[in-house]
């Protein structure tokens, strides 16, 4: 048994005990300070830095209510943690008695959680809200205005500081501490506070992610509130919101309504500066905008960005405050975070992590960690002195959520402070960032970004150009055929010129990533390119004619579907690689559909493999399903003879585990998104058994850091952790429940699935998932190893070749060659005598990178990208790649698709012997009425 102190017990330290029998002798003189606050303050901070002038009193007030006349309680007290409902409460509450809050409702989240942007201000500053967020928008789209109009407009111009607290879940601080500072920028005097109150626009988003605030602090009551061991810590819930968990902060095309409703905001307000309040690492550490950079943010940005943070530890210091640094730990090179939003609009992005105990419980942190082999540099020592960390977190320290809740409000003060004392400043280089977005565009390549309008399938195009549009990235159609130095393309082609304000972002989305120093790392992916992740074809062009081009504004982009007349005795809705070929087939699930094997024309038209044959009696069905789905439907000849198969609909269980829900929530994104049904199954329902007879197909995204991870997932340690609703905790249990989420499938779990592929069913295993059939031997003749340590891939796009072309996974693919993420970090190989069940191979090498960072690419050459392995009746599909990765990397999302449609022809296509197995497919004539 470990040892227990008493403070830990309390959530009181020593000093503060002492602290608090010197401040009742010597009581505040000030009748305006919350004395009962400030007491409250020195017992949970604990100890004596950790506390300064800044943050430790508050107002009594009758102006505005404080967060303890609402909430019952001070923020920052010992195991309390407020739900989503009370957060917004308390604002709502504020709003109502004072004339300095407002709040502006933004949507809902996916469970209906109501999200909204608090704004603070002076009362003269709250009356010209509207004018203000007119002059933002104006300086935010330059164009048109002279520099003299500009400088008049940025001179009566108040920046907007907008602060984000509760994107990850697990990290509980910030929505209590926002509501502090909100309470204190309303209602304190000091003039620190009132040269913010003056001088800028504070804006707090409560809880970036809503619904796992309510999850998480059910969790927290239910299960974390007496853990203590931060050595042995009793996990977090297994989700926070509906899909993504800790992906939100990479949610790089806003799949999440919290997400989208926060660029809403934005693009209609468009504070200058974003700050993301995170936790994790100790005691405060403050974005710097560290190599490797985007080089196609704006130079004014990686300048501002350390003239906040150095003014942040300066100020801290001299305060007393141990432990702030920056540098050292995230960079500045992907654009997927949240308040990356900001930068990425020619903005300010900041992020803060500070020092945080998943809950606020008070315990003590073991900081320093413990040396072992295999640790990587993001589990370095930040307790060692650097340059940029004069003065080090401590090695162990006992840690409070008033902690927390003082470092993180304390920098932010300060931070409000830097605005606060150069408004102009702040605003003008808002303005000066967006009008060199739009010079940059005018001036240099390339000058606009070409996505022809022949492409064979525009629906996936349409998904690009519709997230740009999202992004508030103008995108024009043109309407007459378009000729330049790259060639020439077609009317409806649409056309992305640079000379826009976001026209950097277009740049920073569309272009390829050359990483710019092969020794540096990133703390998330190398690339993104989306036209490579979508299978969409985007040319730069480096002809400035392109910048002349007439073009009409694209709102939406819909692509055109096609639908003959009725009368026909079959239809063949086109295989052009769409998705949306799996939402038509899941919305006919009652009618026939048979696929077409190998291509052929009818009356002048080519019908690619893949396509879907629908009798002409099912006309009526067929078009009302393709509606709106931009596919296109020819009518077939009355006799033709062609190999087909019924495109399958397999009773579908999608398994996840409980400790690493973000990739699977992914795959559930994505299955919803296209409307494709599936049972989500995790251990308890797997060890069940007799799966073979509830499912045809069983998927198991890639979940867990190791094949042992995936098996044994959350060790059985400790007390049960039940995941399940109940009266008192009625946000748990979604998506799933258990009584105790513990312990992982088991070796019993394997079992169950090497009998399942016995019986026929088909396993498709995605990503990182892959390696478990080989490692534990489920696929026989596929062997597992891992690359080098000075293999490094943070999710390059890399070439993977075909082997199989006529194999009905690549149904839709035109070309040998595609472009797939990079997705785990096991290589496969197979015995020369099993090549045939390699169906899709990574050509590796340098060449074989096509964006992004892949050092040792040479470690890749030839191995396996995809495998299908025939065992016992059935099969295991494995997939090194992540064909649902994100919502990124459309091109390969088909692939998946195309397995289950499939599922019982999979050794189509595939040369050489497979045995006495037997191959399913037949010919089938397609015959007129
Ligand atoms: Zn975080």
């Amino acid at each position: 048994m470990r040892a227990v102190t008493l403070s830990a017990l309390f959530g009181v330290s020593l000093w503060s005990a002492f602290a608090v029998c010197a401040t009742s002798a010597a009581a505040s003189p000030d009748p305006s300070a919350d004395a009962t606050f400030a007491e409250h303050v020195k017992v949970w901070t604990t100890k004596p830095e950790f506390i300064n002038p800044l943050v430790d009193h508050l107002p009594l007030s009758t102006a505005a209510p404080s967060p303890r006349e609402i909430l019952g309680h001070d923020i920052g007290a010992p195991r309390v943690l407020d739900h989503y409902a009370d957060i917004l409460g308390y604002y709502r509450a504020l709003a109502a008695k004072s004339g300095r809050v407002k709040i502006v409702e933004t949507g809902q989240t996916e469970e209906g959680r109501p999200t909204v942007v608090v704004l603070i201000s002076a009362e003269a500053n709250m009356a010209r809200l509207e004018e203000n967020r007119r002059n933002l928008a104006r300086l935010g789209d330059p164009r048109g205005l002279s520099e003299a109009q500009a400088q008049a407009i940025v001179a009566t111009t108040k920046p907007m500081y907008l602060a984000l607290g509760g994107l990850h879940s697990a990290e509980t601080g910030p929505p209590e501490m926002l509501m502090e500072l909100a309470y204190r920028l309303v209602t304190e005097d000091s003039p620190l506070i009132q040269k913010i109150r003056s001088n800028v626009i504070v804006a707090i988003n409560p809880a970036s992610d809503p619904d796992g605030r309510d999850r998480y602090t059910d969790w927290y009551y239910k299960n974390k509130i007496d853990d203590t061991n931060d050595l042995d810590p009793v996990p977090g819930s297994p989700y926070w919101g509906k899909y993504i968990f800790h992906d939100n902060n990479r949610d790089i095309n806003y799949t999440g309504y919290s997400a989208q409703n926060l660029l809403k905001f934005y693009l209609e307000w468009r504070p200058p500066i974003i700050h993301d309040l995170h936790e994790s690492v100790p005691f405060l550490y403050i974005f710097s905008g560290q190599p490797p950079q985007n080089p196609s943010l704006d130079p004014i940005l990686f300048s501002e960005l350390p003239w906040f943070s150095n003014f942040e530890m300066a100020k801290l210091k001299a305060l007393g405050m141990p432990g702030v640094w920056d540098h050292g730990y995230v960079d500045a090179w992907s654009p997927g975070y949240v308040a990356f939003m900001s930068s990425n609009h020619n903005g300010l992005v900041r992020f803060y992590e500070t020092f945080g105990n998943g809950g606020a419980t008070t315990e003590l942190r073991h900081v320093k960690p413990i040396d072992g082999p295999g640790q990587d540099f993001h589990a370095a020592d930040q307790t060692r002195r650097e340059w940029y960390r004069p003065d080090p977190p401590y090695e162990t320290v006992e840690w409070s959520m008033r902690d927390n809740t003082n470092f993180m409000e304390t920098g932010l003060l300060t931070a409000l402070e830097t605005t606060a004392t150069f408004p102009q400043d702040i605003v003008e280089d808002f303005y000066k960032k967006s009008r060199n977005s739009v010079e940059d565009g005018r001036a240099n390549p390339p000058f606009a970004f070409i996505i022809p309008g022949d492409q064979q399938d525009m629906t996936k195009a349409a998904l690009v150009v519709n997230l740009l549009r999202n992004q508030g990235i103008e995108v024009g159609r043109a309407e007459r055929q378009v000729t330049l130095k790259e060639g020439v393309f077609p009317a409806g082609s649409l056309i992305v010129k640079r000379d826009q304000p976001y026209g950097r972002l277009a740049k920073i989305l569309l272009e390829t990533q050359t990483f710019p120093d092969p020794k540096l790392r990133t703390y998330d992916d190398s690339a993104w390119t989306m036209g490579l992740m979508a299978h969409v074809k985007v040319i730069a062009t480096a002809d400035p004619t392109a910048l002349d081009l007439p073009v009409k504004p694209v709102d939406r982009y819909v692509a055109e579907g096609r639908i003959a007349p009725e009368g026909a005795g079959a239809y063949a809705v086109l295989d052009n690689g769409s998705i949306n070929l799996a939402t038509l087939r899941y919305g006919l699930t009652d009618v026939a559909i048979r696929v077409v094997e190998q291509g052929f024309s009818a009356q002048g038209v080519a019908v690619p493999k893949g396509s879907f044959i629908v009798a002409g009696t099912n006309y009526a069905r067929l078009k009302g399903a393709v509606a709106g789905l931009g596919l296109t439907v020819v009518a077939l000849p009355s006799k033709v003879e062609v190999s087909t198969h019924p495109a399958a609909l397999p009773r579908l269980a999608i398994y996840s585990t409980w400790g690493a829900t973000q990739n699977v929530g992914w795959v559930r994104y994505a299955f919803d998104q296209f409307k494709a049904p599936f049972d989500l199954i995790f251990k308890d329902e797997l060890l069940k058994g007799d799966l073979r007879r509830k499912w045809d197909v069983i998927v198991l995204p890639s979940q867990g850091r190791t094949s042992k991870a995936f098996v044994f997932d959350i060790p059985v340690r400790g007390k049960p952790l039940p995941y399940e609703k109940s009266a008192t905790f009625k946000f748990l249990g979604d998506y799933g429940s258990s009584p105790d989420i513990r312990g992982g499938m088991g070796l019993k779990g394997l079992e169950l699935l090497r009998q399942f592929v016995a019986e026929g069913g088909t396993l498709i295993t995605l990503g990182d998932t892959s390696a478990v059939p080989g490692e534990f031997g489920l696929a026989p003749d596929v062997e597992v190893s891992r690359p080098s340590k000075d293999f490094y891939a943070p999710g390059p796009i890399v070439s993977a070749e075909i082997a199989a072309p006529d194999n009905p996974l690549f149904y839709g693919y035109q070309e040998r060659t595609m472009p797939v993420r990079w997705a785990t970090n096991a290589l496969f190989s197979v015995a020369a005598r099993d090549k045939r069940l390699v169906l899709m191979s990574f050509p590796g090498g340098a060449k074989g990178v096509q964006s992004g960072l892949m050092n040792g690419a040479d470690e890749v050459k030839d191995r396996p990208a995809i495998i299908d392995e025939p065992v016992g009746e059935g099969r295991i599909l494995m997939f090194a790649t992540n064909p649902v990765y994100r919502w990124q990397n459309f091109g390969e999302f088909r692939m998946l698709f195309n397995a289950l449609f499939n599922y019982p022809q999979l050794e189509l296509g595939v040369s050489g012997s497979l045995g006495d197995r037997a191959q399913p497919s037949a010919s089938h004539a397609v015959s007129a009425r």
